[in-house]
């Protein structure tokens, strides 16, 4: 159980994030993905910073260099459809990973209350490898906590590392509540969750801000 806050540290994660919050700049759909994406490439690279390394041989034009790699690919998974910008920046950190795709949703009760839909999953084999499962608003943490059962209900990975962009409060708990052994790395954390599950002051509709908006479920 550990929460990797990088908002504590000043870097240009902190700027993208007052980027993709900021209503000011909510005019463009490619600028916020490409924003998100840029997320994911730079909280990829602190990522890679902890993952095991190998040493390997590597002919250049002019001897041998002794050279470290990844010792393994990780396995990218994305909720979609707002984690696919997040997912794009990851991948191209990490541009070997293998791809998990799943298809879930709020399906909201006319109370106001939901439940989490899950109608889709494109799984490659997790088992004794490095997990990370991309969720760009961690607010009530449901529907990552539904996914996550689901794949390691199928396998044992070897570490699960939960990426977000925003994180709520409530939602880091409700996570190690349900799924002890996982890290959260995420760019922000806000303290409020309003009625409707959205974060406060969050950036509003990651999905809707990245595609358009949706018709009614
Ligand atoms: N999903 C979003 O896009 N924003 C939130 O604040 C919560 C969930």
């Amino acid at each position: 159980m550990q929460v990797q806050n990088l908002s504590k540290q000043n870097s240009l994660i902190q700027d993208l994030v007052a980027d993709i919050r900021s209503v000011s700049k909510h005019n463009s759909r490619q600028q916020f993905r490409d924003r998100i994406e840029m997320l994911g490439l730079l909280i990829g690279y602190e990522i890679s910073k902890t993952l095991a390394y190998q040493m390997v041989n590597v002919e250049t034009p002019l001897g041998i260099a002794a050279c470290s790699r990844l010792e393994k690919q990780p396995v990218l998974a994305t909720v979609l459809r707002a984690g696919l910008p997040l997912h794009s920046g990851l991948l191209r950190a990490f541009p070997e990973a293998d791809n998990c795709f799943i298809g879930a949703y709020r399906k909201h009760a006319p109370d106001g209350s939901f439940t989490i839909q899950m109608d889709y999953l494109a799984a490659p084999v997790i088992s004794d490898r490095i997990l990370i499962v991309v969720d760009p608003m961690l607010a009530t943490g449901a529907s990552l906590i539904v996914t996550v059962q689901q794949l390691i209900d199928r396998a044992q990975p070897e570490r699960i590392v939960i990426v977000s962009l925003i994180a709520s409060s409530a939602g880091i708990s409700s996570v190690f509540k349900a799924l002890p052994d996982v890290e959260i790395w995420t760019a922000a954390v806000d303290t409020e969750l309003n009625n409707k599950g959205y974060i406060v002051p969050g950036l509003g509709d990651a999905g809707d801000l990245s595609y358009g908006e949706t018709m009614p479920r």
